[in-house]
Parts: C-alpha cells; structure tokens; sequence
C-alpha cells in the first residue's frame, strides 16, 4: 500500500538541461490527476526553476531529505510518450550525444516553450490610419509612428523579437497601437502556405486507389501480414524507378489505420519531395483521415495543434523528414522511410543521429512494422537482409511495363580531343543532338550536375595562382550573375578579378563548371528552348521552388537544369531526355561510399525519364566511361554491383560488415589539433580495454574549414553499444585543451 501512495505522490523528473540522470518530486496534490509519464513540467533546481520531463513515478528506497514540490505543469497533455522517453536513451547511448541535444530533438524548442510562446508572437497592421492620424502620430508619438510605418511598408506580420530588434524600447509603442486596434497580435504568419498544398492538386494526383499489379500486391500483403502480426518486423522494398512504392506504402498505410495504429511516413526533405507528400496527402485527405505534415514552415500554432493532436490521438498519420521521428504518435504500427538510401537522412549536427537507423529502433520498441523503401537500396539494408533478417519486396518492373530508360555514356575524353576548346566540352554532340531532338517533339529534358555556380575555379594562366577561400582549404567558384567568387563551404565571397591578384596578368580561366554555366551553354545550343536552373541558389528565394515545379509539369519550361538535390522523386511524365553532365563529380572523392552514392545517383537520376507512355534516354557525360558504378547502373545490374561493392567493403572491413566511427577534432590553432589528437589516441589505445581498430589522426580531407583545423581518427567497431561507452568514459578523463573542440560521428555519412 505503501507503494501506492508513493506513486502517486513521487514523480522521477529528467531536467530538459544537461543533467544525466532524472530527480525526484513530490507531486502537489492538485496536479496529480493530470500528471502522466511524458508530460512537461517546471520543477525548481537550485535556485533557478527549469523545465523537465516527467519520466516515472515512485522512488527506490527511503527518502534521507526533504523533497522539493513540481512548481507546475506547461500543459496539461504530455508532450512525449514512454516509448520515446527510451528512444532518446538509446540514442544518447549509441550516439554518444548529450542529453541536452536529445531532448532538445525530442521536444521541439516551440513545443517546450510554454514561457516563450509570447517571443513567436507577431504584429500585423488591423487598419490603416488616415493621413491625418498619422500626421498627428508623427509629432506626438514619433515611436508608434515609426512601428506603423515599418509594418505598413513591410505588407505581412512581423514578429515582435524583429521589431524589438528594429526598435529598441518600443514596447510601450506597440502595446498601445494594439490597444487602439491600429495593430493586432497573433500567433502566426498568416500568409503562409504550406509547400505541399497546391502541389497535392497537381492533375496526375489520384484520390482513389489503382488496382495493384502482382507484384505491388505480393509487396503489399507481406507487409500487411507483418503488421497483422504486431511483432517488429523490417521490409526492404526495393522497387525500381517508377515500379509504383508510393501505392504498396499507401495500402500498408491503410492496413495500419485499419487496426488501429498510428503511421509515421519520412522522406528526406519535405520541401524537395512535395509530390510523394502530395500524394500521401491527397489519398488521406479523400478519406478524412487527417495527416499531420511535420516541416520546419509550420507556423507556431500549427505546430501546437499538430503536437497535441497527435498526443490525445486525434491524428494517427505524420509525414515528414527526419525531426517527425519524434512525433508523439499514440500506437505506432507502421513507419515507412521512404528513399532510405538517403544521406539527407543522417543529421549533421549533434545528435548526429541517422533518421533511418532511428525509425528501425522505434518501430522495435514500438512492436512496428518498418518499411523501408527505396529503387537504390544503401549496402546497409541490403546487407541487413542476411544480416538481420530483414523481409526483401521486390518490385522489379515498371507500372504497365514502361521500359527503363537506355542509356548512352558518352567517353568526354574524346569528345575533348575531338572539339577543343569548344563548349562540346560542357556538352557533348549526342546531347546536344538529343536536346534539340526533344525540343522539336515538345518532350521536356532534366539537365543534372551536381555543382552550383558557373566555373568551379580560376586559374592564371601566367602563373598557376589559384584562387582559394581565405578562411578555408577549397577553391572559389566563380558565380557570374553576380560576378562574384564564393566559397561553398563557408559562404564567404568576393567580387570576381579581372586581372590574377598574383602577377597581374589578364589572362584568366575558368575551370570546371556548375549549373550556370550549363545553363548559359545549353541556351546557346538550343536557343529557342525555355531553360530554368534550379539549385540551392535559386532555392533561396521562397516559393521559388514550387513555382518553377508547376511551370515545368504545365509545359512552360522545355529544359530544367539542377543539382541532385532535384532528383528526388520527381514524376514527370513528359520527362524524355535526361543528361547527367558531368557523373565523375563524387566518384574520385576520399570516400568508401563514393563508388556507391555515384551508381545510386545515376540510377535515381536515369529514372526520371520515361515515366509516361514514351520511353525515355538517359545521357551520361564522364572522363571514366568504363568505372563499375557507371556500367552497372547502365545494365540498371544491382546484383551485379552489389556483389562487387561488399567484396571491396568485406577485404577492407568497411561498414556494412563492422560499424565506422569517426572522432572529429577542430581547432583554430593548427599545433595543439595535430598534437591533442595524437596525445588522445595514444591515451585511449592505452586504456581501452576492448579490442578494435583505430586509424589516424591525420588530418581530414577538408583540412581547414572556416578558420577551423581539423584532424579525424576513425574507430572500426563491431558492436557501437559496447565500445563507445567505454571511450566516452576514457574521453572524459583525458584532459583535452581548451582550445580544441572534437566530436564523436558514428555511422558518419560525410567523411570530409
Ligand atoms: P516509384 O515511387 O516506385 O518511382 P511511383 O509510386 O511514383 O513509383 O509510381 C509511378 C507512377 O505509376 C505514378 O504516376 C503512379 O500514380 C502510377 N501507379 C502506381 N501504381 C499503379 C497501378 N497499380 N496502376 C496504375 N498506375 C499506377
Ligand atoms: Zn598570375
Ligand atoms: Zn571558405
């Protein structure tokens, strides 16, 4: 009985701040009604008064002081669930992060802020005021004159942090322009729009069901004989470009919804998948089941309601990227990752966790089915179906048997020879060929290259100088729409010489290229064609985006040229021609995965042709026609590569066949990097009782980078459980110096 009463009384609360393990408090009598395991609470700590998560209740043994008392619940419903509460102890575990960054990726800043909701708040104009008002506000109220004209002129909400920033000591000003109804607060941006919305009425977009082929019906009962089952189970559904996934994940969806269950749906990037989020949605929509769509444009109030919508079980489906891992689902049943293979997945920054990797522990601690899907799957989860069971679906064919698209590799080392100095250099006579070809059939063409800008360097020719960031070991690339050279990895720039800052010669050139340039070339080749680039430039303007996606489904752009980051599952049926300019960028970087990523682009890239009646074709540019990823992906032979691929992963104990983690130090001060890495890997060869492989310190591939020098060590593991305690425990007894900052990376995505 005892017991009882203590439960009820005695709450075990993790503080949301750094501390590693949970306190105990007592629970005032009035909150414990409400109070449940997950709920966010104020409690006092030392003298301050933070916020924490209620993680259980009850205390092990006598209490020997007397305990404080929780000083309030933030909201009524709990912000997280159980399963997540141990999801976040597994990831600071395997992560080697801190418990701060964990929660602070568990509860979103704007959930947990209760006290600071009021910072969202934004001001936006209720009326306008007459000329004389305003001449009167001028001379007697010169402050609310001048908020008044700011957001006035400003023509949308503004938040008050901004216009606290703008106008320092305003506050009194706007409080009275609100009293006087001139100005009116709210909670959001109203002009807001989410991307997927007018996407989802994109014609092609179904509300009803097509009738399953056999092979996305054999898919699809095998997931839902998994989810029948409600035992944690892993698909891999590897389905080629256009062999229809995004059908068998909605029939698992239903299947899901059908018992009950909650479905947590993640793509990369929400903003760069807006078709596969449409389709999701408008499919739901059809059938009122609501769909939360978890993206960084959620308005504040939206973002609430979603949070709490899904706590108190109203909504039981999210899509979203990876932060919508830690949705408060009620009964998860199924989690689908889609294009699974995606590095957009791993976050890089601390908690450095692989959304992917973290939806397959949920859905175990959930009893879940996950399906991960994707037309190139990553050696990991190919690996995983020997390794650990994982169910393979195959969909080999594409819907009503369109034809992979052929593909043409054109050896650009002749083609060099063949026309110097001409821009058949950029692009080849075949593509050329091919684009004017399409333009006259009114068929459209994707043009990829995976640089921005316009060259990727400037040489002297006098010389040699080279132009490089200051602030980094990396060449400047030259952007000539605004005649600007500018560092992509720290964004520094500087207007673009005409004469070399080393002996002032005129004689410049520019070297490699990005999208500008190919845009600029491809204009030239066919000029009557309308040609659009898109790339994290053009992205940068809002809407941009969405804009340029419907011009090119209605027809009003023949080329589009772009980075890979437009490759995601774009549906284009109109779609023909697709060049891949220059495929050997990625291929001869210091990466294991390089031979990977490179065939998995190609084949993503490819598969954006002939999507609809018409077959497509498929232009491959590159100085190494023969290297395997290109001429596996030209067979569209994945046994073929795979089997080649774990074998040179195998003979150098390469992930998938040990895990990989990388210690990364930085430090403004060139010596004390190169000397405390050393010292530190020396300390813990020493101290570690486990046997495993460690590799440098050497310096890292981008040897400085923003000021920062870096140096990386590389721990080869077999089990990232058992070992990384045992160095982060070592780590903390090393005394490392102030000056150089370092971080563990496990299962790390960029070697750089
Ligand atoms: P993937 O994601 O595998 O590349 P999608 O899911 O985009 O393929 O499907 C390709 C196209 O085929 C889409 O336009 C989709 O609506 C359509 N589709 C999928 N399944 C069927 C089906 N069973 N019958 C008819 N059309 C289908
Ligand atoms: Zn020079
Ligand atoms: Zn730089």
């Amino acid at each position: 009985m005892e017991l009882a009463i203590s439960q009820q009384t005695i709450a075990r609360v993790a503080p949301l701040s750094g501390l590693d393990r949970a306190l105990v408090y007592t629970i005032p009598e009035a909150l414990r009604e409400t109070i449940a395991v997950g709920t966010l609470v104020e409690i006092p700590l030392g003298r301050r008064s933070v916020l924490g998560l209620v993680v259980g209740f009850g205390a092990e043994g006598p209490m020997k002081f007397k305990l404080k008392a929780i000083e309030k619940l933030v909201y009524d419903q709990p912000v997280t669930s159980p399963d997540l509460l141990k999801l976040a102890v597994w990831m600071q575990r395997y992560y080697a992060a801190s418990v701060e960054s964990v929660y602070e990726t568990l509860i979103p800043a704007k959930i947990r802020g209760g006290a600071t909701a009021k910072e969202q708040k934004f001001l936006a104009l209720n009326q306008d005021l007459s000329k004389e008002d305003l001449g009167i506000l001028e001379k007697r109220a010169p402050k609310q004159f001048s908020v008044y004209v700011f957001l006035k002129e400003s023509g949308a909400p503004v938040s008050i942090t901004a216009i606290r920033r703008k106008f320092p000591g305003s506050e009194a000003a706007y409080r009275t322009l609100v009293k006087k109804t001139v100005l009116k607060e709210q909670f959001e941006v109203q002009e807001h729009v989410a991307y997927t919305d007018t996407l989802s009425q994109a014609e092609h977009v179904g509300t009803e069901a097509p009738i399953l082929n056999e092979e996305q019906q054999a898919a699809a009962t095998s997931i839902q004989e998994s989810i029948d089952s409600a035992e944690f189970k892993v698909h891999l559904l590897h389905g080629v470009t256009g062999s229809g996934k995004t059908e068998v994940y909605l029939s698992a969806i239903q299947k899901a919804l059908s018992v009950g269950g909650g479905v947590l749906f993640l793509v990369p990037e929400v903003a760069l998948t807006p078709q596969t989020v449409g389709r999701i949605r408008t499919r739901l929509d059809a059938q009122g089941i609501k769909t939360v769509v978890w993206h960084s444009h959620l308005s504040e109030a939206e973002r609430l309601d979603a949070w709490f919508s899904l706590v108190k079980g109203e909504a039981q489906v999210v899509v979203g990227a990876r932060s919508a891992l830690f949705a408060p689902l009620k009964d998860l049943r199924l989690i689908v990752v889609d294009e699974e293979h995606e590095p957009a997945y791993k976050q890089d920054e601390t908690p450095r966790y692989h959304g992917r990797d973290v939806a397959v522990y949920r859905g175990m601690l959930c009893k879940a089915t996950v399906v991960l899907g994707s037309a190139t799957p990553s050696l990991e989860s190919l690996y995983n179906v020997k390794a650990r069971g994982y169910i393979l679906n195959r969909l080999t064919k594409r819907i009503d048997d369109r034809k992979l698209p052929r593909f043409h590799v054109v050896d650009m080392k002749r083609e060099a020879l063949k026309h110097k100095g001409s821009d058949k250099r950029v692009i080849s006579q075949l593509l050329k060929e091919k684009l004017q070809d399409r333009l006259e059939k009114k068929e459209q063409s994707i043009l990829f290259i995976n640089r921005r800008g316009y060259s990727s360097s400037m040489v002297c020719s006098e010389c040699g100088y080279v132009a490089e960031c200051e602030h980094c070991s990396n060449t400047l690339t030259y952007h000539r729409t605004d005649q600007v050279l500018r560092c992509h990895l720290c964004g520094s720039h500087e207007t673009a010489p005409d004469r070399c800052p080393g002996c002032e010669s005129p004689k410049i050139r520019w070297q490699g290229f990005g999208t500008q340039r190919i845009e600029d070339v491809v204009q030239q080749v066919v000029p009557k064609a309308n040609v659009v680039r898109i790339d994290a430039d053009t992205l940068s303007k809002r809407n941009r985006f969405r804009e340029i996606l419907s011009d090119f489904r209605t027809g009003k752009i023949d080329v589009l040229v772009g980075t890979q980051m437009i490759a995601k599952g774009l549906d284009f049926p109109n779609v023909t021609l697709v060049g891949m300019v220059d495929a050997d960028i990625g291929m001869h970087v210091p990466d294991f995965r390089a031979s990977e990523r490179t065939f998995q682009l190609l084949v993503q890239v490819a598969g954006r042709a002939g999507r609809g009646d018409r077959a497509g074709e498929v232009v491959v540019q590159s100085f190494s026609p023969h290297s395997p990823p290109i001429q596996f992906a030209r067979r569209a032979d994945f046994e073929g590569f795979l089997e080649e691929e774990l074998e040179q992963r195998r003979e150098f104990n390469y992930p998938p066949f040990r895990n990989l983690i990388r210690h990364l130090f930085r430090s403004r001060n060139k010596e004390k990097v190169a000397f405390y890495s050393e010292q530190w890997i020396k300390f813990l060869e020493k101290g570690l009782k486990q046997k495993i492989e460690i590799r440098g310190p050497v310096p890292a591939p981008l040897e400085r980078v923003k000021d920062y020098y870096r140096f990386h060590a590389w721990f080869f593991v077999g089990n990232v459980s058992k070992v990384l305690p045992e160095i982060v425990a070592l780590r903390q007894q090393f005394k490392m110096d102030k000056e150089v900052i370092d971080v563990f990376d496990v299962d790390p995505r960029d070697l750089t």
